[in-house]
């Protein structure tokens, strides 16, 4: 299993006209300034490796601002009829059981022309994992995800017959988890509509053929082939693909999506969430979503880095952000203490059981 990330806010891409999705956008505001990056430089962390560390300005950006975001349009992606095209070309890594996508693979595809959005290319040319407002890291596998997939195994996290949300999916790996705990629905959202095409579908896909409606996991050793000769056709589709949605969008966009939409809603039971608290302009949004969507006694658990170097988020200033509003109460339920400090929250609103 190999990652490389790297890590950088750059500002000038909010001026770009994005893709087709961006239609209903607002305001895109400047994020924050990342002074001195290595730009190009690989790395196991995106954070650890390209911030120059923030001294005073972390000091300075402690307090999530109320600037306006990007607002990408929501919409939802449908499963392709033909299950064995979306795993076509694709190269398969495995690790605690699942399968995904190798994003080596799908980048270069990327760059011949299959991402509307553009943000591989955009990505490439200004060398960063996080473009805000453009792109926000989904293509990769963000370290956290892995904390929270431990976690969950040892605290014995239940995710039968429940509603479930991977929020910010990128790969969708939690979701997967969830799926394969017997999870009644799992929905997935990520920013952008190529990360959910071209790396999160197809790891589902994988995952649901592999193992039929059972989710029967792989092993950890490493592979080259798609799990299945050749998938089904949709209308035969494995009986857990037929319990996924997909959806891409910006929280807000997405909520009002969910809430107005004319198929049945119910809250979710469980929001899972990595690697998303990174950017303090987006706590109001993120905030908001897990209250509207949340089931009254329902339970987020979130992974993060204790602090983003050089954008200035992290989890006292997540804490600090829902103390304030006085919805949810928090506890942190795990703490790694290996490199950077990284810590697993769970949330519930204040007044459930
Ligand atoms: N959860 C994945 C992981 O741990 O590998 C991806 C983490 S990536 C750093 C952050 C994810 O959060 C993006 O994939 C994106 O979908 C989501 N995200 C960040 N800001 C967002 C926003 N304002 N609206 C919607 N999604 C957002």
């Amino acid at each position: 299993m190999s990652f490389r990330f790297n890590f950088l806010i750059d500002e000038n891409k909010n001026d770009e006209p994005d893709t087709q999705d961006k239609t209903d956008l607002q305001l895109c505001t400047p994020k924050r300034k990342q002074e001195s990056t290595e730009k190009g430089k690989q790395t196991a962390d995106p954070i650890a490796d390209s911030s120059p560390g923030l001294g005073t300005d972390e000091q300075r950006d402690k307090t999530p601002s109320k600037k306006t975001v990007c607002v990408k349009t929501a919409k939802e992606h449908n499963v392709p009829e033909d299950l064995g095209k979306i795993l076509e070309t694709k190269f398969m890594e495995t690790a605690s059981g699942l399968y995904y996508i190798n994003s080596s693979v799908v980048e270069k595809k990327c760059l011949d022309g299959a991402d509307e959005e553009g943000i591989v290319s955009k990505s490439v040319s200004s060398r960063s994992d996080l473009i805000s407002g453009v792109y926000e890291g989904g293509l990769k596998i963000w370290e956290c995800t892995f904390d929270l997939i431990d976690y969950f195994s040892e605290a014995e996290i239940q995710f039968t017959n429940k509603t479930v949300l991977d929020l910010g999916c990128g790969a969708g790996l939690l979701g997967i988890v969830a799926l394969k705990g017997k999870a009644e629905k799992v929905h997935f959202q990520d920013y952008n509509s190529t990360v959910i095409n071209e790396i999160t579908l197809p790891n589902v896909v994988a995952n649901c053929i592999k193992g039929g409606s059972t989710m029967g996991c792989g092993d950890d050793k490493k592979t080259s082939k798609p799990p299945s000769k050749r998938p089904k056709k949709a209308e035969h589709l494995p009986d857990a693909l037929t319990r996924c949605r997909f959806f891409s969008g910006e929280w807000s966009a997405v909520t009002r999506l969910l809430l107005s939409s004319n198929k049945p809603f119910s809250k979710y039971d469980v929001i899972v969430t990595s690697e998303t608290i990174y950017n303090p302009d987006y706590y109001s949004a993120l905030h908001d979503t897990l209250a509207q969507l949340l089931d009254e006694n329902g339970r987020v658990y979130l992974a993060s880095k204790a602090h983003y170097f050089g954008v200035g988020g992290g989890i006292p200033l997540f804490e600090e952000f829902v103390e304030e509003r006085n919805v949810f109460r928090t506890s942190i339920v795990k703490t790694t203490d290996k490199g950077l400090q990284r810590c697993i929250m769970e949330m519930a609103f204040k007044d459930s059981s």
